[in-house]
């Protein structure tokens, strides 16, 4: 007896075009087995997808080849699984077999039966969750953080939108919830996803010291394989009941799983922006739903989606939306900082800093406190150009200027890498008097200690200014040692982009300052203004984090923001703290021009040689559109080069199709995709044209 198995395998395939392939099998392996399989000239792993189909009656022609070894020492990926890699296969237009095999640990493709059953027989069991010290003395929650914990834990599912200030304790709910959840359920699971790598160490320092070490692993791309691996069996096992991480985490098989909290569920970090271009946090609301477990949202700033989905607690209709939970209060920590505007059109010419940030960081410096400045943009400056002929550090690759860094006098390109030393002299006319335009975080850190260079701290030493950010944190484990730095005071004034604005629970910090965040107000990006709201409202959430603190050093927090549109609606909501005015301005808009979260967005893009060959791929596509069933009900805008156009010598092409429904643009993409797929090839016979479909694209 013989049976046919359908194997999800990683192919490149598209959804589409049917990508599980059939293997003949001996034995009738139960779907969410693991087994070998033989793919052209290579063994790789697969994952048996469907019910095993008998072969007794089946057409003799039918060669199939044989399934090779089964991984059986583990246990089959549940259906729950299996469903949630399926759902996302479907939703985001990708293959099965891609999503599959990308959600598992790179090195079970290389170990064998018998090396998996050893790793297996290392950890496979954990008692019940060890009292720790912490977890003996927990601190007393304030009615805010009871209301909300009472409320989550009333029904037995839903997703909750807990809508907490910086500082407000949304941390302690979470921990709470989970530890109330494993007490109650001895088999149960928590997922706990946060935007970045660098936030998990701080994280899982807090979980382990409440649920002790055993009980936690971790799951994000900067760990090795082996240490991925031992995570994921944990995890698939059971052993581990609670597992942080960051967006591959959503794909964590987890046979317990009753509790899925999504830290800072506003960050665009969720967002997959290569392959199967994923939302983890809306992944984890339909896996939430599919697995009846709870879904808890974390931001002060939520998304306007989330948002738009929400209401509050009381009252609201039991329809399946989001319930709302407010924390409007920081707990241990003083009032949200004041707000202050500096009008920059009021400055001298070329201002950088005005005098009153300047004197404001001063003062701080004096009283030894910290002041953070915040610049989102790394390098020394963004071009270097010739005043005499004109000529600038283009990128010979792309369609984009290379970045000056002084620190190793290099122009490097942020899109493809290039990267050259700085010329002696202009490379068009000869001018040695190249200079630099515009200004990044090392350039401002430059600035900032010649300003600081006659002042002294109380103890007499000098100012000790410091930057973080991409470039500064590159070798493994500067990040730690610089925040560290931080931490313990050895640091005056800290420079740095967004990565410094995240999460981070700065104790000395009474000034942050954002010195040119104007570029975001008139961009072509329509969420430019939500992500600029969201990243002040947090990096004023790192003024001010200890009450004590504050009031041992008789200092209010405050957060300093220089702009030329000081009158924009925008920053009147900033300085009201006041996120529910400007989500409400902001949907206004969004309502009115009929953009999301009012409709539903995807891009085609095409990546070739020509752009006329990008556009012409999609105008080709837009057309073959026109026949398909429900196409009146999905817009199809004009090709359009993308804002950055051509990158390592590639020319990039988008086109945006929405519709108010997002059933209709789905079914308009599943059927799509095997015209684009026949599309692809240029008519010249000049290559292959590379493309892509990105659904609920967060940036066009
Ligand atoms: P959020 O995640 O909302 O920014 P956290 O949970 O990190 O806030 O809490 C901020 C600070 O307040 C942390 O140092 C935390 O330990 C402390 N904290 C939270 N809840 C309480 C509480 N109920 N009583 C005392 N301190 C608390
Ligand atoms: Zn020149
Ligand atoms: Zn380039």
């Amino acid at each position: 007896m013989a049976w046919r198995l359908d194997i999800a395998v990683q192919t490149p395939a598209h959804a589409a075009l049917g990508d599980l392939l059939s293997y003949a099998s001996p034995a009738p392996l139960v779907p969410g087995t693991l087994v070998r399989v033989p793919l052209g000239r290579r063994e790789v792993l697969g994952v048996v997808w469907n019910p095993p189909v008998s072969l007794e009656n089946a057409e003799p022609d039918m060669a199939l080849k044989p399934v090779g070894a089964a991984l059986d020492a583990l246990a089959p990926l549940g259906e729950a699984w299996r469903d949630l890699v399926a759902f996302a296969a479907r939703y985001y237009q990708r293959s099965i077999g891609e999503i599959a095999l990308a959600a598992l640990p790179p090195q079970l493709r290389d170990l064998s039966g018998t090396q998996l059953a050893r790793r297996l027989r290392r950890k496979t069991t954990t008692g019940p969750v060890a009292e720790t010290a912490e977890a003996a003395h927990p601190v007393a929650l304030s009615a805010e953080q009871t209301a909300a914990l009472a409320r989550i834990e009333a029904g037995d599912a839903g997703t909750f939108l807990l809508v907490g200030s910086t500082g407000s304790g949304k941390t302690e709910v979470y921990l709470r919830c989970v530890a109330d959840l494993l007490a109650a359920d001895p088999g149960a699971q928590a997922l706990v996803m946060v935007p970045e790598i660098n936030l998990t160490p701080q994280l899982e320092a807090r979980f382990k010291a409440r649920f002790g070490d055993d009980a936690v692993v971790s799951l994000h791309s900067g760990m090795t394989n082996p240490q991925r691996l031992a995570s994921w069996l944990a995890a698939h096992s059971g052993a581990a009941r609670i597992v942080l991480g960051t967006r591959m985490a959503v794909f964590a098989s987890m046979p317990g799983l009753k509790l899925v909290v999504v830290d800072e569920e506003h960050d665009p970090s969720y967002k997959q922006q290569e392959g199967a271009r994923y939302s983890a946090r809306d992944l984890a609301v339909w896996r939430g739903q599919r697995e009846g477990a709870k879904v808890i949202l974390g931001s002060a700033t939520p998304s306007l989606e989330s948002w738009h989905q929400s209401r509050p607690a009381e009252g609201e209709d039991p329809g399946g939306r989001y319930v709302r939970l407010a924390m409007p209060s920081r707990i241990g920590a003083g009032e949200l900082p004041t707000v202050r505007l500096v009008d920059m059109n009021l400055q001298p010419p070329k201002t950088v800093i005005s005098g009153a940030l300047l004197d404001a960081i001063g003062q701080r410096i004096a009283r030894g406190e910290q002041s953070m400045v915040f610049l989102n943009r790394r390098g020394y400056a963004p071009v270097l150009a010739c005043a005499d002929c004109g000529w600038k550090s283009e990128c010979p690759h792309c369609s984009a200027y290379r970045v000056f860094h002084k620190i190793d006098r290099t122009l490097r390109c942020h899109h493809c890498g290039f990267t050259e030393r700085v010329p002696r002299a202009c490379p068009s006319c000869g001018n040695p008097d190249i200079a630099p335009v515009g200004r990044g975080t090392e350039r401002l850190e430059e600035h900032l200690a010649e300003l600081f260079a006659a002042v002294t701290r109380p103890d007499g030493s000098a100012v000790r200014i410091a930057r973080i950010d991409a470039d500064s944190t590159k070798k493994q484990g500067a990040l730690e040692s610089q925040l560290a730095a931080v931490h313990s005071g050895e640091v005056d004034v800290l420079v740095g982009t967004q990565m410094i604005a995240k999460g981070h629970d700065f104790r000395r910090i009474t000034l942050v300052a954002a010195v040119n965040p104007d570029g975001a107000l008139f961009s072509s990006d329509f969420r430019a203004p939500e992500r600029l709201f969201g990243l002040l409202m947090q990096s004023a959430g790192r003024a001010g984090r200890d009450a004590a603190y504050l009031a041992a050093q008789g200092a209010t927090a405050e957060m300093w923001i220089q702009t030329h549109h000081a009158q924009h609606p925008l920053f009147s909501a900033l300085r009201r703290h006041d996120y529910t005015a400007f989500a409400r301005q902001q949907l206004e808009e969004r309502a009115a021009a009929g953009m999301p979260p009012f409709a539903f967005q995807a891009l085609l893009r095409a990546d070739a040689r020509t752009q006329e060959a990008a556009q012409a791929f999609l105008n080709a596509a837009s057309a073959a559109a026109d026949a398909l069933e429900g196409a009146d009900r999905v817009v199809r805008y004009p090709a359009v080069p993308l804002a950055i156009q051509r990158v390592a010598n590639v020319e990039r092409a988008q086109m945006l199709i929405e519709s108010p429904s997002r059933a209709a643009l789905q079914r308009l993409l599943a059927q799509w995709q095997p015209l684009l797929h026949a599309l692809r090839r240029t008519p010249e016979g000049k290559g292959v044209i590379r493309w892509l479909v990105d659904v609920d694209p967060h940036s066009i």
